[in-house]
């Protein structure tokens, strides 16, 4: 358990200001939204339900957007002409744009760091591959204006190699793993936890809840609803969560050791 008051009067505490202007300490749980898969054959007709209830509830979520997608899975709908200027529209309006791999295609069979699904387009492949692979998705978002604040892994699979080279070309910030709440390794990369599929209640923690649009259904927009309603006061967003995570460590580190 936590032990807040056995921290001395002048530690420091961390605290944010979430976009709806709630402050939030990092002991308290809260949670933050994303979305994976947005490319230009997604579906649409899920995603227009859900981001009208994204807007309604001044939820700013992390957007999973595929450079170049190639993967047939996520051939939904009709291709939209118009697609990079709408990833351009949720840019400006301050929801997060993460780099969501280049192809979207399983070329190996490797789990990665994380180990949750045995394919990838990045773990297993040579460092000067898997470097061309990141600096041509980055190329296309630069085409289109789009500068992506964190890394995302199709399938949740990266090895080492794909660290070394998101470092090299700037990244500083991923979605991944099952910590508690978010961590430096040691080459300085924020990992920011992502642990749930679907709103579950927490005591603490900063908790990711994955989404994946393209196979909901009118049921799972109304799940939707309901949750945003339960919880809208426990939603964050990347970029209060990566202030605090600065903020926070020493208390935390003191915490960790009570
Ligand atoms: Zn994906």
């Amino acid at each position: 358990m936590f032990k807040l008051k056995s921290l001395p009067a002048d530690a420091p505490r961390p605290v944010a200001a979430s976009s709806t202007g709630c402050r939030k300490t990092g002991l308290a749980p809260s949670y933050l939204l994303r979305f994976d898969d947005l490319c230009p054959t997604m579906n649409w007709d899920v995603w227009r339900e859900l981001e009208t209830m994204l807007l309604e509830f001044s939820v700013r979520p992390i957007l999973a957007v595929v450079p170049s997608n190639q993967d047939p899975d996520l051939m939904i709908q009709p291709a939209r002409a118009d697609f990079w200027s709408e990833v351009r529209k949720w840019q400006k309006r301050g929801w997060t744009i993460a780099l969501h791999g280049y192809q979207h295609l399983a070329l190996t069979a490797e789990a990665g760091v994380v180990g949750i699904a045995k394919r990838s387009e990045f773990a297993g492949l040579s460092a000067g591959l898997q470097e061309e692979k990141l600096r041509l998705a980055l190329k296309i978002f630069a085409q289109e204006e789009i500068h992506p604040e964190l890394w995302i892994a199709p399938a949740h699979s990266f090895d080492a190699l794909t660290l070394l080279a998101l470092r090299k070309l700037g990244f500083t910030t991923l979605s991944d793993g099952f910590a508690l709440r978010p961590h430096r390794d040691e080459n300085g990369m924020l990992w920011i936890p992502q642990q749930l599929w679907k709103f579950r209640w927490r005591p603490a923690g900063t908790w990711t809840v994955c989404c994946h649009h393209n196979s909901w259904r009118a049921r799972d927009l109304s799940l939707f609803r309901k949750a945003l309603q339960k919880y809208r006061e426990q939603i964050t967003d990347l970029p209060s969560v990566v202030a605090l995570a600065s903020l926070s460590q020493p208390s935390l580190r003191l915490i960790d050791g009570l």
